[in-house]
């Protein structure tokens, strides 16, 4: 729909973006809360990022995707997006508050479900996410988790386009797209976003980023080193024979070895209780069972 920002009253920021600022506000009229995506369009990055996330969230339309409530532009140029507001936070800021402890297996089980099934559908209608990380994975106190993010993704043309641009936080990004050509060239888009799914739930489990001790600085040729030549990381020994074969199936460094969504979804992993996994999630939140 078409909004004005005169519509809503600022209540407070959520979050900062690499260009932008995500506020919470509420709709003067109705006194429904929404979050509120500001992108300054002073530059042509930042301008086709903005209507990059427009496009794909345009074309979505599931439980399990941040719902899109409208865009609003101003006379200078500036575009926002009107997003549904998600009370919790996201994964990132859930696991700051924590200590960065670890969270228990049956909660990540629940996680690394949810997320499947937002990757599942966002597959079905051709978009590769590319940036799934904590932070991009938000949380309400209903107990739902959803997609967010989508400034980097890509609308896929054909069903095995090769998308080799680099866009994305590099730290969860798959060997094939930092170093394509040694890779074929021609890999399966979407298993980048497996890559980044099992880098995810594997920081879940450690409390840190995977592939840098805790407090390492992330600079770019680390990161690339650590993608590109070294081992993917693994799971200790003390966790479940399920979890660590989950995790070595979605950190396949050759993206055709890795699982795809649909594969993963019937991992036994995966399979968990889901009563169990639901309420191991909501007492993370601190929620009534
Ligand atoms: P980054 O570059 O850090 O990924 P970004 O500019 O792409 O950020 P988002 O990831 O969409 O922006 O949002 C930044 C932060 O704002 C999120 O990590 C989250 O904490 C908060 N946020 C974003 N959207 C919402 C929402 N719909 N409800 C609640 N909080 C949100
Ligand atoms: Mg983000």
């Amino acid at each position: 729909g078409e909004h004005r920002h005169s519509d809503f009253e600022k209540i407070k920021v959520l979050g900062h973006g690499n260009d932008g600022t995500v506020y919470q506000v509420r709709h003067r009229r109705t006194g429904s809360i929404y979050a509120l995506k500001t992108l300054a369009a002073d530059d042509s990055i930042s301008r086709r990022q903005i209507h990059r996330e427009i496009d794909v969230l345009r074309r979505t339309d599931s439980p399990v995707v941040v719902r899109f409530h409208g865009v609003i532009s101003s006379a200078s140029g500036d575009v926002s997006v009107l997003l549904e507001y998600m009370d919790a936070g996201s994964l990132e800021s859930l696991l700051m508050a924590g200590n960065r402890r670890p969270f228990p297996e049956a909660a990540i089980a629940g996680i690394a479900r949810r997320v499947l099934l937002g990757l599942s559908y966002l597959h079905s209608q051709q978009i590769v996410h590319r940036d799934i990380k904590p932070s991009n994975l938000l949380v309400n106190t209903a107990g739902e988790i959803k997609i967010a993010d989508f400034g980097v993704s890509k609308i896929m043309r054909r069903s095995l386009d090769p998308c080799v641009s680099y866009v994305g936080t590099c730290a969860y990004m798959s060997p094939e797209r930092f170093d394509p050509d040694s890779y074929g060239g021609n890999y399966d888009a979407y298993a980048a976003d497996v890559w980044s799914l099992g880098l995810t739930v594997l920081e879940l489990h450690l409390g840190h980023f995977p592939l840098l001790l805790p407090g390492q600085r992330p600079d770019w040729a680390t990161l690339m080193c650590a993608i590109c030549f070294g081992e993917p990381p693994k799971l200790p020994e003390t966790a479940s024979e399920n979890f660590r074969d989950f995790i070595a199936r979605c950190l396949q460094k050759e993206s055709s070895n890795r699982w795809s969504v649909a594969e993963l979804l019937a991992h036994p992993f995966v399979a968990w209780d889901q009563e169990e996994a639901d309420q191991a999630f909501r007492e993370l939140l601190s929620l009534p069972p």
